[in-house]
This record gives structure tokens, sequence and C-alpha cells, in this order.
């Protein structure tokens, strides 16, 4: 038995060992993702530990803009991309940027991002995408059933907004016309009819599209640690400690090593968002993984009041009415997991921010940088490895990880179950590149 890493032998085609057997499972990862397949595996009757440094919803998941984006069915990259993209990276604070150290590491992974944006791609993408957004709401309501956490959603939609009508018809193919194509319901909406609806916006605003359809959380963080907290009354073990590689035997991972000792596992799901991809080459896959790095500004006092979250389609930022005030998020930084975080990029979302909101009030301000887990194909990677038979794959859902947490902890579930998920996984296998 290999200690280290490496990656098993075993072919995957073997099936998983006593697939109706409680078992032992290990989850990398504490994250929405993460606890949402550790409440699934436990619903089955397994015995499962999660493994994470820090406390429940410390990373990615901490900081999002809580929009269950079940309308969002494009991938990030578009047709057109490579021409406008030079002028987006040369802006520092502009809403994609690129710190210039890390060009030659992200090169690979932009390169498969531009690939992203042919039509036949988008199409693609945007129909693997939509399978994931129509199961994405079941899925969390037993979890939310189970831990009474339904005082965390609202459904009440979304609104996104333009002042310019350049941009608003430059969006439009993806924005709406692919949702329609998709069946999404939306309202287009003009000045006096965003106005109606959000009266705090400024006059500027003159195009709208309105996502009736869509929830939110009130407080992502608070999500977490909601389900975390059912899944240990349950039995559920959530183990501080970083994963740092596997000991393999003839049946695949036999035992997960941490910075604080091993964990013996009959089984294994990578749920460690952007900093899966070490870790999913020493379980035999190869990921194009990277993150897009994302800010925001806690606004406790805004001093105006939005019934819904609003995103500027100008400025690509996102206010989200939240518990503990108004959250303004956004931003795109391609600079690594390990690069120290540039806060003016949130000050810069807040400055756009109280353009379209007059009158905001950012006294008291605080301000995140979180990882977002980002393929370059905009599609997470859920789905068994190619080459560890008890090794499990759920990360990389970049912008919608919150959306497609608890769908990805049933079909992981399903997984290790023997079960035929409920949908097809190839466009989201990990050996897709
Ligand atoms: C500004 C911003 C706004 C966003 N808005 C939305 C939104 O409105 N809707 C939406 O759906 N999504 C949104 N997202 C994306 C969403 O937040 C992420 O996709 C999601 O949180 C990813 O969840 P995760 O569990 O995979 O990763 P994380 O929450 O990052 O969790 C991964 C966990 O793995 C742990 N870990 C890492 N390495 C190891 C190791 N070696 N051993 C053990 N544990 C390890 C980490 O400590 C971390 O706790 C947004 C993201 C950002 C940054």
């Amino acid at each position: 038995m290999s200690e280290t890493g490496g990656g098993g032998s075993a072919s995957n085609t073997a099936g998983n060992p006593a697939s109706d057997a409680s078992r032992d499972m290990i989850v990398i990862g504490a994250g929405i993702v993460g606890i949402c397949c550790a409440l699934y595996l436990q619903r089955d009757g397994h015995r499962v530990t999660v493994l994470d440094p820090q406390e429940p919803g410390g990373g990615a998941s901490f900081g999002n803009s809580g929009i269950f984006a079940t309308d969002h069915c494009a991938p990030n990259a578009k047709p057109g991309l490579l021409w406008e993209l030079p002028r987006m990276l040369l802006d520092p604070l502009g809403p994609l940027t690129l710190r210039w150290r890390y060009l030659p590491r992200a090169l690979p992974w932009l390169w498969r991002f531009l690939a992203a944006g042919r039509p036949q791609a988008v199409e693609a993408a945007s129909l693997a995408l939509h399978a994931l957004n129509l199961q994405a709401m079941e899925a969390y309501r037993p979890l939310l059933d189970d831990a009474q956490a339904h005082g965390l959603i609202r459904k009440n939609g979304w609104l996104l907004v333009y002042e310019s009508t350049a941009a608003f018809e430059r969006a439009r193919p993806l924005k709406i016309d692919l949702r329609h194509k998709r069946g999404v319901p939306l309202e287009v909406l003009d000045a006096k009819g965003v106005r109606e609806l959000e009266p705090a916006l400024t006059p500027a605003v003159r195009h709208g599209v309105y996502f009736p359809e869509v929830s939110q959380t009130t407080d992502p963080f608070a999500l977490v640690q909601a389900l975390a907290a059912d899944f240990r009354r349950r039995g559920g073990v959530i183990q501080t400690g970083r994963v740092t590689g596997f000991g393999f035997g003839p049946g695949g991972v036999e035992k997960v090593h941490t910075d604080g000792g091993p964990f013996p596992a009959d089984g294994v799901v990578l749920a460690a968002g952007a900093h899966s991809k070490t870790l999913a080459r020493r379980l035999g896959a190869k990921v194009p993984l990277d993150t897009e790095r994302g800010y925001h500004a806690m606004l406790p006092d805004p001093g105006i009041s939005l019934k819904v979250p609003v995103i500027s389609g100008d400025f690509h930022c996102a206010m989200t009415p939240m518990d503990g005030g108004l959250r303004v998020g956004g931003s795109v930084e391609l600079a690594g997991v390990d690069a120290p975080p540039n806060y003016a990029r949130a000050d810069k979302l807040v400055s756009v921010a109280k353009r379209v909101l007059p009158g905001l009030n950012d006294a008291g301000v605080t301000r995140w940088m979180g990882r977002r887990p980002s393929m370059p194909d905009s599609l997470p990677v859920i789905g068994p490895s190619p080459r560890v038979p008890n090794a499990f794959f759920a990360f990389g859902h970049g912008m919608l990880g919150l959306t497609h947490g608890a769908l990805t902890g049933r079909i992981v579930a399903d997984l290790v179950a023997g079960r035929a998920p409920p949908l097809d996984l190839t466009p989201y296998r990990p050996e897709r590149f």
C-alpha cells in the first residue's frame, strides 16, 4: 500500500464494493458542496467524517452573493470574448483582471476558457448547466427540512439592470434569448417597470430583466452552519484537519492523511473547492481547475432597501439584501489561490454600487475575498475518479456552487450507493479535458 499520493491503479469499472453497505466515508472540505455531500451520504446510512482546516463555510461559501441562480444557463466565456479580453484585463479594477505575474500559470486555463466561448461549446455548456438548475432547489428541500433552515431562504426572484442600452443589447443573446430557449421564466422591464420593482435604483437605469422563480439565501454562511449543525446532530463528525495525501490498497483509498494524522476510509469525496487540483491528481485525475477570485463588501446599515438581489449588467456587481445588511459582490481576479487579496477591488464594488443605488451608506463596511473553484468550461467536476474506484469528485462549481451544492451531494450519494444518478453526468466527468 502506498502511503502518499500518486494515484491508485484499479479500474473504476470494478464498481463500488458492497454498494448496499454502510461505509466509513471521508468528505474533504466543509464548504456548501462538502456539507451537502456529507448530509446525503449520511441519509444513506454511511458513517461520515468531514475534514477541513477551517470551520464549515469558511471558504468561498462564506461570502457569496446568496443567489440560487437557477436561471443561469450560460458559461462565463462567450463568443467574441477574445477581442474584448485585452481591454478587460488591462483595467486593474475592472470586473475581470489578471495579475500579470500569474499569466504564465493562467495561460492553459485561459486558452481553454476562450475555447469554451465558441458557439457550439456555449450551447453544450448551457444545456449542462440547465440540467443541473432544473433539480437544484428540489435537492435542497429535504436538507432544509431536516435542518429547519427554510427561514434562511427567500423566493422573490432577482433583477438584472442596465443603464446603457448598448450594453443591454449586447447582453441580450445570452441573458435573454438563451434563457428563453431553455424555458427560463423572465420578464423584460422598461425603466418604469424597474423602478416600480426597486425604487432605490438610480433613474439612470433604463432596462431590466426580472427572474421571478429564483430564490436567495439571506445568509450563505449561516446556511452552511445550519446544515453542518444538522449533520453533527445526526452523528456526523466534522474534524479540523488539512488533507495532505492518501494511502491506497487494492480497492482504492484506504487512508486519508491529514496534518493531524491518518483517517481510515472506505471511500472519499473530494470537495475542497479551489484547493482540489493537487488532491484530484493524487486521486487519478488531471483537471484544469483554477480560481476566479471574487470580492464582497458588506454594508451593515445601507440606508436604502432592496426587495430582491439586483445585478448591474453595466458594472458586473451584485447587490443582495441579506440579514446582516446589503452585500455588494462580484469581480473576477485571476491570481491563483495563494496571492494576497487586493481589497481595492471590494472598494471599487462599493463605488459602483453607490452609483446604482444613490443614497447608499457605506459606514461600517467590511470586505472579503473568496476563491471560486473554476473550471474553464464553467461546468463542475462531478463523478467518480477515472482511476481510483472509491474516490468521487465534487468541485469546480465556479460561480454556481451555492446553487448546485445540494444536487451535487445527491448525485455523489447515488454514485457511492451504485444507484443511477438523476441526470446524465457525461458533461461533468473529471476526464473530459
Ligand atoms: C463574490 C462571490 C459571489 C458568489 N455568488 C454566488 C451566488 O450568488 N450563487 C452561487 O451559486 N454561487 C456563488 N458564488 C460561488 C460559490 O460561493 C462557490 O462556488 C461555492 O462556495 C463553492 O463551494 P465549495 O464547497 O466547493 O468550496 P468552499 O466553500 O471554498 O469550500 C471548500 C473547503 O475545502 C477546504 N479545503 C481546502 N483544502 C483542503 C484540504 N487539503 N483538506 C481539507 N479541506 C480543504 C477549505 O478550507 C474550504 O472550507 C460566489 C462566489 C464569490 C467569490
